[in-house]
């Protein structure tokens, strides 16, 4: 049975978040640092064990905690403590993360995918509290899609499920990251967004197409900007019919909207679940629920703590 507390890492492409999380939810102490660039699988082991070893050693005496969990920026398959790839962190692939922190802490180490942890992290803690099940979008660079279901993450046979971002929304759309055209991803992420607006505005200019992000397009378009404008319009149209997907094929209870890009709020998430509403079956329309993520970056660490209860809780040695 884990006792005390899990020490949560929240491991991104540049930096890495760790808190002190008790079993009730509760981050005691946290600390973020840049995680050094790895040139090779050992030096990534070796920095991130310094960092977690080093955040450990400053806490109370007696604090120790029972396990580590991660929670990962890529693909991970969480059963097995592994990670397929890490794009963001110097093109490394094939990771067992979980065994080579394991063996150099001398804790139990579990590791999830971190949109995974952020889902879990609203179901028991955040704006998914008191439903069944629940799918979540997270909108950034990219769009990541979880889903729960009583406590627990589906991660499908392969630890891929929830994918939404690569689901095809448009035959002919832009290309995405993935090589194929027209997924969510490539017409609703921050990306996208930004591709979007440099398009329609024919900016040529290196340097100012550099400037223009995200948050840049949805104040435009607050501002009355008609490109801003009709560019966030065809993000929360092709939103809203993921929205829609998820709903015919999941019907989760609640759907949650997180991720950096849900930063702009009514702008883009009321008109994506109006759109939603259109396209799910018409008697069920009242029963579609989107809400805003309320827990932020948090939601990955008490999530990937969570995660730690749930599977060690049993006792069982990982
Ligand atoms: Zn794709």
């Amino acid at each position: 049975m884990l006792k005390g507390q899990v020490l949560a890492v929240d491991l991104g492409g540049t930096n890495v978040r760790l808190g002190m999380v008790t079993r009730d939810g509760r981050i005691l102490r946290r600390r973020r640092t840049r995680i050094p660039a790895a040139a090779d699988k050992e030096a990534l082991y070796e920095a991130l064990a310094g960092r977690i070893s080093e955040f450990m050693s400053g806490g109370a005496r007696g604090s120790t905690p029972g396990a580590v969990a991660v929670g990962f920026a890529g693909p991970t398959n969480s059963s097995a403590g592994y990670i397929y790839t890490a794009p963001n962190v110097g093109q490394l692939s094939d990771i067992r993360l979980g065994e080579e922190l394991k063996s150099r802490l001398g804790l139990p180490v579990v590791v999830a995918n971190d949109a995974n942890c952020a889902a879990l992290g609203e179901f028991f803690y955040g704006a998914g509290m008191g439903s069944g099940s629940l799918f979540m979008f997270t909108l950034g660079t990219g769009v990541g899609g979880s889903f729960v279901i009583d406590g627990e993450i589906w991660e499908g046979a392969w630890g891929i499920a929830g994918e939404i971002g690569h689901t095809i929304i448009a035959t002919d759309g832009p290309r995405c990251n993935c090589g194929r055209r027209g997924c969510l991803e490539a017409l609703a992420s921050g990306s996208a967004v930004i591709r979007d607006y440099i398009q329609k505005s024919r900016i040529s200019s290196e340097a100012r197409a550099r400037a223009v992000t995200a948050k840049f397009v949805f104040d435009r378009a607050r501002q009355g900007d008609r490109i801003a404008n009709r560019v966030v319009a065809d993000a929360a149209r092709a939103l809203g019919i993921g929205i829609a997907n998820v709903f015919h094929l999941l019907n989760p209870e609640i759907v949650i909207i997180g991720g950096g890009v849900s930063r702009a709020g009514a702008s883009l998430i009321k008109p994506a679940t109006a759109h939603a509403r259109e396209c799910v079956f018409p008697p069920l329309r009242n029963k579609l629920k989107v809400r805003r993520a309320k827990l932020g970056d948090d939601g990955a660490l008490l999530g990937a703590a969570r995660f730690a209860f749930t599977k060690l809780g049993s006792g069982t040695d990982v």
